[in-house]
């Protein structure tokens, strides 16, 4: 097949190559996808979908625990960690084997390999070459790890995907959305775990409301926090790994540390230079508002561009990026204002739009009003412990455009995606109050909110 050429090749068959390749198929392009591994990308094989399996078995044992208080009987033992994960690696590889099966439907060719950028637009793959008039690059990003002595006794988010044992005390490196998920999955499956972060805070750019509220969360589940933390060093011993920090302190042992402390972008070995692509010194690849790099008909979408690493956003952006190409819809481009984003915490937690200080940062306080509200929910009526709730709406100007919705409470991962309409739509806190409530629920909160704070 080497010299063949193609109307668009793609680089990565993750979230955003899959779907810009899907939608030029659909065009009738004739489209290689070059993928290493498994099709699906970081999303499915160790992103977004294996997690939220995880997640669901977590949120099982939050139940099967609280039954007791409503009645039920004692639920009967832990979970069988090897069968757990071996069911979920079933379920995912049933994900590979259907994108298999839908690239060959769309006549998607799969070119197996490292591909590379080598000028003129073309690719090499192994030993073999390919061109197009059109090259994408969306090669996602690789978890991070700090070069700290002994780093290597820690695994990272790949690696938890991995296990098959669930670890007695783990250690969770890293504060931001992974490392909360995983420390909540991990504890609510019976492991023991610290959670640790350089900063003050988990989840530091959220909404202070968000932070406080995920933060109570946290000790509620028992997980133990270390806020600031800085890792000097990991040492393995026979009792297990100790986490070193930079001021002499010392936790430990665990028989697990996950380093969760970001991702790197796969972009040091795609041939970017040959090309003559402009790559930021984090490795993110800059791209005007339609995904254009600085090389005529090379684009890139995704993790790579730094911004909004989130699934939804790469196959957004992919494509409008096909329908720009070949559907002649030259203005189509995706808009990464508003955008919404959850995290699967226990309970979970969603965002969309401004954050209080942000707003307060762009419009000025006095064009600023919040509503708020905290509660335990029904949820918990009969529960002997029960997680917070807690909402705030995040109001600008005099006709209170709600800039900012943001929620921590059990079910806030399916309430948000109907609200972020909302605050995309840029409706006014008079249109929520405007919306009869559903009782009841926790979202009704989120209509009926009457006074702002301090008023
Ligand atoms: C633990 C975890 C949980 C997550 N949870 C969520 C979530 O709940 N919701 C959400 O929206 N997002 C989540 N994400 C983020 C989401 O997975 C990414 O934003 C998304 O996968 C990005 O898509 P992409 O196409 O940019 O890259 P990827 O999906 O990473 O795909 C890139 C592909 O490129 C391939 N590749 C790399 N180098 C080359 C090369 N040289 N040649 C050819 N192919 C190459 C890789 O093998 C990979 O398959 C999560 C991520 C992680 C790590």
């Amino acid at each position: 097949m080497s010299g063949k050429h193609f109307d668009m090749i793609v680089l990565g068959g993750g979230s955003g190559g899959l779907a810009v390749a899907e939608r030029a198929a659909q065009y009738g392009k004739n489209v290689a996808v070059v993928e290493p591994t498994a099709l699906g990308g970081t999303c499915v094989n160790v992103g977004c979908v294996p997690k939220k399996v995880m997640w669901y078995a977590a949120n099982l044992a939050h139940d099967r625990h609280d039954a007791t208080d409503w009645g039920f009987a004692d639920a009967p033992g832990a979970v069988d960690f090897a069968t757990l994960a071996k069911k979920r690696r079933e379920f995912i590889a049933g994900i590979n084997r259907f994108w298999d099966g839908y690239a060959s439907d769309l006549g998607l060719t799969v070119i197996e390999g490292h591909g590379r950028l080598a000028g003129d637009k073309s690719v090499q793959v192994g030993s073999e070459t390919y061109t197009a008039d059109h090259i994408v690059i969306s090669t996602g990003g690789r978890p991070l790890v700090p070069p700290v002595p002994g780093a290597e006794y820690g695994i990272t988010s790949d690696g938890f995907f991995e296990l098959d044992e669930l670890p007695k005390r783990t250690a969770v490196i890293g504060g931001g959305y992974i490392g909360v998920e995983l420390a909540g999955v991990l504890r609510s499956l019976g492991s023991y775990v610290t959670l640790l972060d350089m900063l003050d805070t988990v989840l530091a750019p959220f909404d202070p409301m968000v932070r406080e509220t995920a933060t109570e969360n946290l000790d509620a589940m028992g997980i133990e926090r270390h806020l600031p933390f800085k890792v000097a060093k990991l040492e393995k011993t026979d009792a297990g790994t100790i986490i070193h920090g930079d001021g002499g302190e010392q936790l430990g042992p665990f028989d697990q540390v996950i380093w969760a402390v970001g991702r790197k972008p796969n972009t040091d070995d795609i041939g970017l230079e040959k090309a003559g692509v402009t790559v930021e010194k984090n490795g993110m690849i800059p791209v005007d508002a339609y995904q254009n790099t600085n090389v005529d008909g090379i684009y890139a979408i995704g993790d790579i561009i730094g911004k909004y690493p989130l699934t939804p956003v790469a196959i957004a952006a992919g494509r409008k990026l096909s329908d720009r190409l070949f559907d002649g819809q030259k203005k189509a481009k995706l808009d990464y204002e508003t955008i919404p984003t959850v995290v699967f915490s226990h309970p979970a937690l969603g965002t969309v739009g401004l954050t209080e200080p942000q707003a307060i940062e762009q419009f000025g306080e006095d064009e600023v009003t919040i509503y708020e509200t905290r509660f335990t929910p029904m949820r918990y009526a009969l529960s002997s412990h029960g997680f917070k709730t807690a909402m705030k709406l995040v109001c600008v100007g005099d006709k209170q455009r709600v800039a900012g919705l943001h929620i921590v409470g059990d079910g806030a991962d399916e309430m948000l995606q109907g609200f972020a309409v909302a605050v995309k739509a840029g409706l006014t806190k008079a249109d929520f109050d405007n919306t009869v409530a559903i009782h009841p629920t926790s979202s009704e909160e989120l209509v009926t909110l009457k006074t702002p704070r301090d008023a």
